[in-house]
């Protein structure tokens, strides 16, 4: 237990709305294939779907007060103040959209939200870009891209049935330098079909040679969500799962990347992510300080302070619900106290910089007593005076620590 005290009352918010600084995330399901190791909620349709789809988010976006009031999601007094800084397309693949779209989508951001837009990201797959595109995505407003890469190797990108190949990545990097993008991510996935000590090594030094300014290294989640996850959990051979490297290895991979990005001079501020200083993404940085924001679009997920709610993941009944002027809410739930006190530690443990005990306990009147004692004593977390923070050298087998928090 957390606690003696009890922290199950709603909360009121836990976002202060006084300056506050809201991020908007819009979700855009559609890709061009199914990736074997992809448990999102996406779809491959007909071009043709594009713009209904913008259009029903757009005017989700517009109507967002009137929907949420119908759908009982209830926002702070002082909320609507709040000044959008940040705003994330995340798929899906976006980059799929014309750029007319993103750009409409944009534009209805800007009329309907105060804004001082600071970063606007656009996930991207290789293939997708070309010069016309990068140029209207500036016009648009965008300033970052994030990269699906996964690997450098073609064996292991066509091993997952990812569309692009090496030659696309190395491609489509100037390009979007050329157009003015200045700040680009690239994704890495620890884990793939065929993937190697060797390879893996391969995969950071190109990388390190393009100098993104933001990494991502995800391990490969075998879940039954994916057919590869499928696959390796039922011991099958489809997918070339028997090929996956072992968790040990993973786990091996993992640490190569953060000494190899450390040399490199990135800042690794979160277990997945690094940056170079003063490109930490800040948008992502709101999920895990527990910041508020908004999210549009099927499945998108959004957090007042005092809600959390997440729209219905498909993409033609939410096209269908928002033309109805129904928004297509599931899980609307308010935040607990004791649901607030479990994320303030397993968001905020995922950030290097670690949680400041002191303040939490004082916050929400409780005593976190012994709580992180067996693992200190197990070398797991650090603890410096009221901040506990993840040990640096135990960061592959943090969710070890994740399991001992929650019994
Ligand atoms: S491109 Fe991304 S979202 Fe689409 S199927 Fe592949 S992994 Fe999933």
């Amino acid at each position: 237990m957390m606690s003696e005290k009890k922290t199950t009352e709603a909360v009121k918010t836990n976002v202060s709305t006084k300056d506050l600084r809201l991020g908007i995330y819009v979700q855009v399901p559609f890709c061009q294939t199914k990736c074997t190791y992809c448990n999102f909620h996406t779809g491959v349709v007909a071009a043709g779907r594009f713009a209904p789809y913008v259009n029903a988010v757009c005017r989700e976006v517009r109507r967002y007060r009137e929907l949420y009031r119908a759908s009982g999601v209830a926002l702070p007094p002082g909320f609507e103040n709040g000044v959008v800084d940040t705003v994330y397309f995340g798929g899906g693949t976006p980059s799929l959209l014309e750029a007319e779209l993103l750009g409409q989508m944009t534009g209805t951001i800007r009329e309907t939200f105060a804004n001082e837009l600071t970063e606007v990201t656009l996930e991207a797959d290789p293939e997708t870009v070309n010069a016309t595109k990068a140029v209207a995505w500036v016009a648009a407003g965008i300033n970052r891209v994030s990269f699906g890469v996964q690997s450098f190797s073609d064996r292991e990108l066509v091993a997952v049935g990812r569309m692009h190949r090496r030659e696309d990545i190395y491609r489509a990097v100037p390009i979007l330098r050329e157009a003015g993008i200045r700040n680009i991510s690239f994704d890495l996935i620890a884990g793939l079909p065929y993937q190697t000590k060797e390879s893996w090594r391969e995969s950071l030094e190109e990388l390190g040679k393009l100098a993104p300014e933001h990494v991502s290294i995800y391990l490969l989640e075998v879940d039954e969500g994916s057919r590869l996850g499928l696959e390796i959990l039922q011991r099958g051979t489809r997918y070339s799962a028997g090929t996956v490297p072992s968790d040990d290895l993973m786990a091996d991979f993992y640490d190569t990347a953060c000494a190899f990005l450390a040399d490199l001079g990135y800042h690794h501020y979160e277990i997945s992510n690094w940056g170079k200083p003063g490109f930490e993404s800040r948008h992502n940085l709101k999920y895990w300080r527990r910041e508020a924001y908004l999210g549009f679009g099927a499945g998108a997920h959004s957090f007042s302070g005092g809600h959390r709610w997440a729209n219905a993941h498909d993409a033609g009944s939410y096209v269908e619900a928002i033309t109805a002027g129904k928004l297509p809410a599931e899980q609307v739930e308010p935040v607990t106290r004791e649901g607030a006190l479990n994320e303030e530690l397993f968001l905020g443990l995922r950030q290097l910089d670690g949680i400041d005990v002191g303040r939490i306990e004082r916050e929400y009147g409780v005593g976190l007593g012994t709580k992180f004692e067996g693992l200190q004593a197990a070398g797991l977390v650090e603890r410096s005076g009221d901040v506990v923070r993840l040990a640096p050298a135990r960061l592959s087998v943090s969710n070890e620590v994740f399991v001992e928090l929650m019994r």
